[in-house]
């Protein structure tokens, strides 16, 4: 159990919260003690860490998004028809450049990185939304599912008109009646052995495809989703290419398409319903990369079970997934350069000095409500980094093991739901922090706000997807893994010993080197400084060993108890959804602390550790109450905490601008006359 006892850090400068004692060394008083140097931040050279391998990718997409930067204005503007003319033109013409095709093979005029396409769509993320996210269903979505599910005929015959965007198409698997869970879709693609073509048909109201991106306009072309059923017997959701309309945009016989009409944001791009009325497409028509059906109606594949057949299809499409994580921090860097850049120029009130009123950033609370979430960007860039080459590494056959497939995977899910959550909660106190001019549409908040909110739901739900996280960490990612669903898992974890789950976990082995380097021994978490990166590590490890073994303990004994698996599972769903994030948030200050590490001495690595630390204790600050519950935190320690991130905030202060500078987001983007000059030119 935790003691009193607090390592003395710099933050000991400022009095204690009422009751304490005051301690009134001033900053530059401990820094000098503490031979702490201010750094100075270089910001093109910042510039280039963030940007990485990909710069010159980013550099592209920057030029494009200020060359076309009036589509910011005509989102408020224009009328819903003409914007959405607009944005599908602004995508034709970035298509053109090469941009949006990166991912794809050069043979059909891609660029043959994905790696690439992954930080063009992030950077993209700077500017329009609905330009993005029409970018996201065109290429990333309706073209992925080509490329990955299909065949060698069907990129012959597509890839190269749908990179240019001649050929515009849509990804049709949600339907009415489900979102989430994609293998109870009701729409049923019949083979018919006569006439050699499949019959979809949408079973019943519910049944019927909705919120489809592209949908309601564009669209020539459809990935439908669709239950494939041979001789009368189901094999689960296939992909299927069905054309919806003619070349002049008609709709085809047997389709029918609704507008799903006005949407909170991203009104650029044309959401539609569709409905299929026994809608013949031919046998070649399946993308059959991991499935098929000979002419003569005989259902083959390679593998065998129907669960792992069908997670595996959904495996090889998380690069949308990726992608929008990516575009969710992205949006968040746009919003704290608005911010930040204001509450450098913003005064209110007399504080300091009597005549002069104070820099918003100067008051406390202020850098305490954006300095974290500046660091915590900081955080998921990089984690965003490692996972965005993992996935290069893995789609483009450089890594081939299952277990490393099943991992990313599950990383790839929890780095999206955390850095598009971050996103909602950063533009809204992005907003709040530059008061009544940030609710202006000219300074970007509005669509912002709007256009980002459905990035938590769309791509995967957050919490579903957290759960997903958390179900490879109770399995280990084992062979089994892609077969289980949420009853199966319940079933596998039960079915092993607590032990054995907790050793799966492999954090208890981190936990155990970690406890090695620490002074104190079993009292790590009394002893060590609060800045050193292995203690932070230490507490995020064992924060997650605990709750991943608290999980599996508990549906252990409620199976024991001879419950309902379901009913078991359902109780302590939110200890599993807290698994997940406690998995992640690790991953990520592992993702910081490893690139913090690896960088030269110099004042770009004091100033990145500072932002580290700054995630670090913030994220501990966040979950001190359980930190508390579990002996992990004196009550002393984590008032140190306390005063520690308010310490680091005042050393980030002097150089947020510069922070934010770095993210390069183009003038252009920014719009905001007034919030970032003034008086206005
Ligand atoms: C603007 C927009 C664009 C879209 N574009 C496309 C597209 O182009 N193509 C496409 O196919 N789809 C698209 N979608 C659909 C999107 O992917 C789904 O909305 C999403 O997957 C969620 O499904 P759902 O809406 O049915 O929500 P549900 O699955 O019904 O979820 C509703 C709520 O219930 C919770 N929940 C669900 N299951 C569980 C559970 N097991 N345990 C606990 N809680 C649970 C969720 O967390 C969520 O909060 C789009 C949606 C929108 C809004």
């Amino acid at each position: 159990m935790a003691t009193d006892t607090v390592t003395p850090s710099s933050a000991e400068d400022v009095p204690a919260e009422p009751g304490g004692t005051p301690q009134t060394d001033t900053d530059a008083q401990v820094e000098s003690k503490s031979g702490y140097r201010q750094p100075q931040v270089d910001v093109p050279a910042l510039t280039r860490l963030l940007d990485g391998k990909y710069a010159e990718v980013r550099n592209l997409v920057r030029t494009n998004l200020a060359e076309y930067s009036s589509i910011l204005e005509d989102a408020e503007t224009m009328s819903t028809d003409d914007f959405r003319e607009r944005v599908k033109d602004v995508v034709v013409e970035m298509a053109s450049t090469g941009q949006t095709g990166m991912g794809f093979p050069e043979e059909y005029g891609g660029g043959g990185d994905i790696g690439a396409s992954i930080a063009a769509f992030e950077t993209l993320a700077y500017g329009d939304l609905s330009v993005l996210v029409k970018v996201g269903v065109q290429f990333g979505l309706f073209g992925g599912a080509i490329l990955q599910l299909g065949s060698k005929h069907h990129h012959d015959a597509y890839l190269e008109d749908l990179v240019t965007g001649k050929l515009m198409g849509c990804f049709a698997m949600t339907e009415s009646g489900h979102g989430s869970n994609v293998q109870a879709l009701g729409t049923v693609a019949t083979y018919d052995v006569a006439s050699q073509e499949f019959v979809v048909t949408t079973t019943h109201e519910a049944a019927r495809k909705d919120y489809i991106g592209n949908a309601a306009k564009h669209a020539r072309l459809a990935v439908v989703f669709a239950q494939l059923e041979v001789a009368g017997e189901s094999h689960g959701v296939h992909a299927f290419v069905v054309p919806v309309r003619d070349e002049d945009g008609n709709v085809l016989d047997g389709v029918r398409i609704e507008d799903d009409g006005r949407k909170m944001g991203l009104n650029g791009v044309d959401n539609g319903r569709i409905w299929f009325d026994g809608v013949r497409i031919p046998r070649e028509n399946l993308l059959n990369r991991f499935a098929d059906v000979t002419p003569a109606g005989v259902y083959e594949s390679d593998i065998e079970n129907p669960n792992r057949r069908f997670f595996t299809m959904l495996g090889t499409l998380i690069q949308g997934r990726v992608c929008v994580g990516g575009a969710g921090i992205n949006a968040s860097k746009v919003a704290l350069t608005l911010a930040v850049k204001y509450a450098l120029r913003r005064r209110q009130f007399e504080a300091t000095q009597e005549d002069t009123e104070e820099l918003l950033l100067d008051y406390g609370m202020h850098q305490r409500r954006l300095l974290p979430l500046l660091a915590r960007t900081y955080a998921l860039h990089f984690a965003q980094e490692e996972l965005a080459s993992q996935l290069h590494d893995v789609l483009s056959g450089v890594v081939e093991d299952e277990h490393t497939q099943r991992e990313l995977e599950a990383r790839a899910a929890g780095t999206k739901a955390l850095g598009t959550w971050h996103a909602t909660r950063t533009i809204q106190e992005c907003r709040e922090a530059c008061g009544g001019a940030g609710y202006l549409s000219v300074n970007r908040f509005a669509a912002l706000k709007a256009d980002t909110d459905v990035f938590t739901t769309f791509e995967g739900d957050n919490t579903v997807l957290l759960q997903l996280v958390a179900k490879g960490l109770l399995t280990d990612y084992a062979s089994e893994f892609s077969d289980m669903d949420q009853l199966g898992m319940v079933r596998f974890v039960t079915g092993l010993a607590v032990e054995t789950v907790i050793e799966r976990t492999a954090v208890n082995k981190l936990l155990e080197r970690i406890r090695d380097v620490l002074p104190g021994g079993d009292e790590w978490d009394q002893e060590a400084g609060l800045l050193d990166p292995d203690y932070q590590l230490a507490m995020f490890r064992f924060r997650e060993e605990h709750v991943v073994s608290g999980v599996a303990r508990r549906l252990k004994r409620g199976i024991d108890r001879g419950m309902n698996p379901g009913e078991v599972f359902s109780r302590v769903q939110d200890h599993v959804i807290a698994a997940g994030r406690a998995h992640v948030e690790r991953l990520v200050l592992e993702a910081f602390t490893a690139k913090t590490a690896a960088l030269p001495d110099g004042d770009q690595k004091v100033a990145l550790n500072l932002l580290c630390d700054l995630y670090a204790l913030s994220a501990i600050e966040a979950d001190r109450a359980w930190f508390m519950e579990h002996g992990r935190l004196s009550v002393a320690r984590s008032k140190a905490i306390s005063r520690e991130i308010g310490s680091l905030c005042r050393k980030i202060r002097p150089i947020a601008d510069e922070l934010v500078e770095a993210f390069a987001v183009p003038r252009e983007m920014l719009r905001s006359p007034d919030l970032l000059e003034w008086p206005p030119a």
